[in-house]
């Protein structure tokens, strides 16, 4: 046995309590390293969307709305989801899809900062990111000034009172760099404006610590590492102080105070629940719940010890194996995400020479390889089995081939 098998031997023992493989499908001969992009199905997850299919929808009918509380579910989703992301009760609900969720927290914040001229964001963003805020502050009149999370707390502090909200990512998509939450968050409270921050890459991974970060709004994925199924819907967080002024620019029935009154005039809920709009896609948002189910027992402090072991020991097998591809990902473990990018000219056929050795990562504009680490179903074994695919890719130049150049539209 290698050094490397043992030490991840042994990392599987010492982490052996956050080893949820078991209650996951990953496919025979896969390693599943794109769990950020869409998480794997899970046992629970499958057989809930079985049990809402045929017993709730299809004998309860109507009467699930009650029976099956399929009206709560968004409110008790988001609870789920806020302990995961260190939201107290009563401040997360699940709806509509992150893009909208961004839209609808851009214009509540400006609401909330009225004369306030400016929207600070991150030009590197998710690109829905980037494009949702400029049509909120085109519709609103607002400026849209992009700027490198980096260099937000100097520009927040420059702004001062013109500035009504920053929105950055906790993670970075691509690189996997770890932004700092609460001190981003101090630097825009300190001009008295608003902060917004996109989860999409961490939640489910690492905690988050809204409530003691002190943040305004979230918004995040519920199809990433939280594995909810394709086109899950996602959540978006209200600080409860913020939730008499948070006015939703998209005022559905479902966020009225009184649906079934059927009034003519919105009346939006006291509650979280009016940052909700239309009718929840049931059978995604349901089939999530199921998939919640996969932390039952865990605390999320000990999900990211994992996650780091595993990142930690991907570089350090990377390293000992002898690639020497820079690292898009900080090496840092307080900057870390739950991946790890590397860069190289060929990233793309690179990862398309992965995938056909069972390593499924992505790629992403323009030269990164980029390999992410669901901590619940990887073990250190599959992660050092990952690095040496990758040395081989690499040493057998196997990403010179034509039938992994040759580029496909969905990577
Ligand atoms: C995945 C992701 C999204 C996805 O938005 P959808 O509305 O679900 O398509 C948005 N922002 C970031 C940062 C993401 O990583």
């Amino acid at each position: 046995m290698t050094d490397l098998a043992a030490r991840a031997r042994d990392l599987d023992d010492q982490h052996s309590a956050t080893d949820r493989r078991s209650a996951f499908r990953i496919p025979e001969g896969v390693i599943y390293l794109d769990g950020n992009s869409l998480g794997a199905l899970s046992v629970a997850a499958a057989e809930t969307a079985a049990d809402v299919v045929a017993r709730q929808w299809g004998e309860q009918l109507i009467r699930a709305w009650n029976e099956s509380d399929w009206w709560g579910a968004p409110e008790r989703v988001g609870d789920r989801i806020g302990e995961l992301v260190g939201a107290a009760p009563g401040q997360v609900v699940v709806t509509d899809s992150t893009s909208i969720n961004l839209f609808k927290t851009i214009v509540a914040a400006s609401r909330m900062r009225p004369g306030r001229s400016t929207v600070l964001t991150d030009p590197d963003s998710f690109p829905t990111d980037v494009y949702i805020a400029r049509s909120a502050c085109d519709l609103l009149g607002l400026t849209l000034e992009l700027v490198p999370t980096p260099d937000a707390p100097a520009r927040i502090a420059e702004l001062g009172d013109s500035l009504a909200l920053a929105a950055y990512s906790q993670v970075d998509y691509r690189t996997g760099e770890q932004w700092d939450l609460p001190a981003l968050t101090r630097a825009a409270h300190d001009v008295g404006a608003l902060v917004c921050w996109d989860l999409c890459h961490s939640a489910g991974a690492m905690p988050v610590g809204l409530d003691e970060g002190g943040a305004d709004l979230a918004v995040g994925c519920g199809y990433k590492y939280l594995s909810g199924g394709p086109g899950a819907p996602a959540f978006v967080y209200v600080r409860r102080e913020h939730l008499p002024s948070f006015e939703n620019v998209l005022s559905g029935w479902q966020g009225h105070a009184n649906p079934f009154g059927m009034s003519t005039d919105y009346d939006p809920a006291a509650t979280i629940t009016r940052a909700r709009v239309g009718t929840a896609p049931l059978l995604s948002l349901l089939t999530m719940e199921g998939a919640l189910t996969a932390y039952d027992g865990l605390s999320i402090e000990d999900v990211r010890a994992r996650s780091l072991s595993l990142t930690g020991l991907f570089i350090e097998a990377l390293d000992a194996l002898g690639v020497d591809l820079p690292l898009a990902t900080p090496r840092e473990e307080a900057r870390r995400g739950s991946q790890v990018s590397l860069r190289h000219p060929e990233a793309y056929a690179v990862v398309q020479a992965l995938i056909a050795r069972g390593v499924i990562g992505d790629f992403r504009e323009t030269d990164i390889v980029r390999l992410g680490f669901s901590p619940l179903y990887l073990s250190h074994a599959d992660v050092v089995a990952a690095a040496e695919h990758v040395a081989a890719v690499l040493e057998g130049r196997e990403f010179e081939r034509d039938e992994f150049r040759a580029r496909s539209t969905v990577t």
